[in-house]
């Protein structure tokens, strides 16, 4: 078992043990137990150890730890959002927008975000064994529109090498397929998944990789995840971010300028930071619109246009991103 397995095997994965790890006041434990019942606490110890003991308010803390607001209901915040049940010719494949196709990986992630779109999907319904992306190849086979596969989940790094290695290997031999993209928060929660046996996998690939990281806060650029993005860059890979403007943790203009600058740094250029989606249960994270675009119009005036994120929300029946003005 590579170590980024033993490290995710470790992970945190109770209220009670991130209470004592971070030596949280207990009067909050009880709330945080009873959310824990809608979306299981999962915190790997390296992330953990970025964050500062005793402080419930830590933008790294908040991304993780459960609140009792995720039982409450808020008019316009609904299970399945992004009524993405719609757009799926396979099971586990979504079609959505043109000439690129993403596919449901996995169910399993390394962390789990309180804000994640994903916390009500029927991952149940797409966790396989064996080669179960045969219909998904085929029916991206007899799709020559379709020229880039993008890997989501869950998060497509938790699955082991040799998977990946099987599935990425039989999605290049489509010939029209010009470009692979990962989506994966591994990187930025669990760095050393990016070790010698990862840089091999991407070595032998014949398609270019694209890799969309997520981080939210400058803090989570450690030193351990910088040397894992400039091992990915050095590799050849195109480095991108994506971020969630959250309340709380990076609804600031300091905030988000430093992330774009801490990123470049790591060879990773800001693409997307998204509105909220309106998920039952994370209404507590939502700013306003008219506050997002004031924090977006104060980074922009900081900073060069390519460190600048586009500002884009998720609309059902839109032909890609929606990017929102400011
Ligand atoms: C977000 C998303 C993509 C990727 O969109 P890009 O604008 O290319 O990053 C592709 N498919 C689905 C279903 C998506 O939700
Ligand atoms: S890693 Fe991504 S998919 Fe998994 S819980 Fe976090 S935001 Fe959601």
């Amino acid at each position: 078992m590579g170590d980024w397995r033993r490290s995710l095997a470790a992970a945190i994965r109770t209220p009670e043990e991130l209470w004592r790890v971070l030596d949280l006041p207990w009067a909050d434990l009880p709330a945080a137990q009873a959310s824990a019942k809608l979306f299981p606490v999962l915190v790997p110890r390296g992330f953990a150890a970025l964050m500062r003991p005793g402080d419930l308010s830590d933008p790294l803390l908040r991304q993780v730890v459960p609140l009792i607001q995720e039982g409450e209901e808020s008019p316009g915040f609904t299970p399945d959002p992004l009524a993405e049940g719609d757009c799926s010719p396979v099971p586990g494949l979504l079609h959505k927008y043109a000439g690129r196709a993403l596919l449901v990986t996995t169910g399993a992630c390394a962390v789990h975000c309180r804000y994640c779109f994903r916390r009500h999907f029927p991952y149940e319904a797409v966790s396989r064994s064996g080669r179960w992306w045969t219909e998904a190849v085929g029916h991206l086979e007899n799709s020559p529109g379709i020229e880039e596969v993008l890997l989501s989940g869950g998060d497509p790094l938790t699955l082991p090498d040799g998977v990946l290695e099987s599935l990425c290997a039989d999605l290049e031999s489509i010939p029209h397929l010009r470009r692979l993209r990962i989506h994966s928060r591994l990187p930025i929660v669990l760095p050393e998944r990016i070790d010698g046996g990862f840089l091999a996998f991407l070595s032998r690939r014949r398609l270019p990789m694209v890799l969309v990281v997520h981080a939210n806060h400058p803090r989570e650029l450690s030193p351990e995840v910088v040397t894992a993005c400039c091992r990915l860059k050095a590799a050849g890979v195109t480095l991108l971010n994506q971020s969630v403007l959250l309340r709380g943790i990076n609804d600031s203009a300091d905030v988000l300028v430093e992330l774009s600058k801490a990123l470049f740094e790591a060879g990773v250029l800001p693409y997307y930071l998204h509105a909220l989606d309106r998920v039952q249960g994370v209404h507590h994270f939502q700013r306003s619109s008219s506050e997002s675009a004031a924090m977006m119009a104060a980074m922009a005036a900081r900073l060069p246009g390519y460190l600048v994120p586009k500002w884009v929300r998720e609309e059902p029946g839109a032909p890609g991103k929606t990017v929102l003005p400011w």
